[in-house]
């Protein structure tokens, strides 16, 4: 079907044709109906009323994902979501010559609300906390998953392409080897970063030496 495009001067020509987003997403709502349909009465009956059509857009991006193995309809990280919203559904769109909807980030929160909210979410994926920063981040979002007004400041610090696991794993790492050393751990990170360790504070009358680093004069082993 060709939809009418609008022009810089307010006119609309078919200018290229493009297919009707219901359309272009009719076999993914058809492949995945009862989770569909599940999701958009869950929907309304919170009073988002999101619409199926841009649920099904949602499994379309996620069956069109770079990692199959990681990205299911219900298994989700906070990397893979990155991914599915900024580079899989408009790749999708593009090869099905349609237009995403604009509130896409806003349609993902209430997908992954559903999906955790009635037992759907796979196990292995990402904490939903987790899953929301990119669509906070990438897609101006406030923490109730609502578009910020224009001009303010995004929220959070961007976490889009950081593998959630791996990275609280070896964050993990980083804290127990700081215990053994006393070191400051976010100096681990401030030194990995390029920039200087904070100086630590000291109690009144302290004659500044460093009690926590002379528990182990030793230090890291392997040169941190
Ligand atoms: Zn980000």
């Amino acid at each position: 079907m060709s939809v009418p495009v609008a022009t810089m001067d307010g006119m609309t020509t078919p200018k290229y044709p493009l297919t009707e987003l219901s359309d272009a997403v009719a076999p993914a709502r058809e492949r995945h109906r009862r989770l569909i349909d599940s999701a958009a009465a869950w929907s309304a009956s919170h009073g988002r009323h999101t619409d199926p059509d841009h649920f099904a857009l949602v499994c379309a991006g996620a069956e069109n994902a770079w990692r199959p193995p990681d990205q299911t309809l219900t298994r989700w990280t906070r990397t893979g979501t990155h991914h599915v919203v900024r580079c899989d559904i408009p790749n999708w769109c593009s090869m099905n010559s349609t237009l995403w909807p604009a509130s896409i980030c806003e349609v993902l929160w209430d997908w992954f609300d559903f999906l955790h909210a009635t037992g759907r979410l796979d196990s292995r994926s990402d904490p939903v906390a987790e899953l929301r920063k990119p669509l906070a981040c990438y897609g101006w979002l406030d923490q109730d998953g609502r578009r910020l007004p224009q001009g303010a400041e995004r929220q959070i610090p961007c976490e889009c392409f950081l593998p959630y696991r791996e990275t609280a794993e070896l964050l993990g790492e980083i804290v127990l080897r700081c215990e053994r050393s006393g070191e400051e751990p976010l100096d681990v990170l401030r030194r990995a970063a390029g920039h200087a360790p904070v100086p630590r504070w000291s109690p009144a009358g302290d004659d500044g030496a460093d009690l926590f680093g002379e528990l182990d004069p030793g230090g890291w082993s392997d040169g941190w």
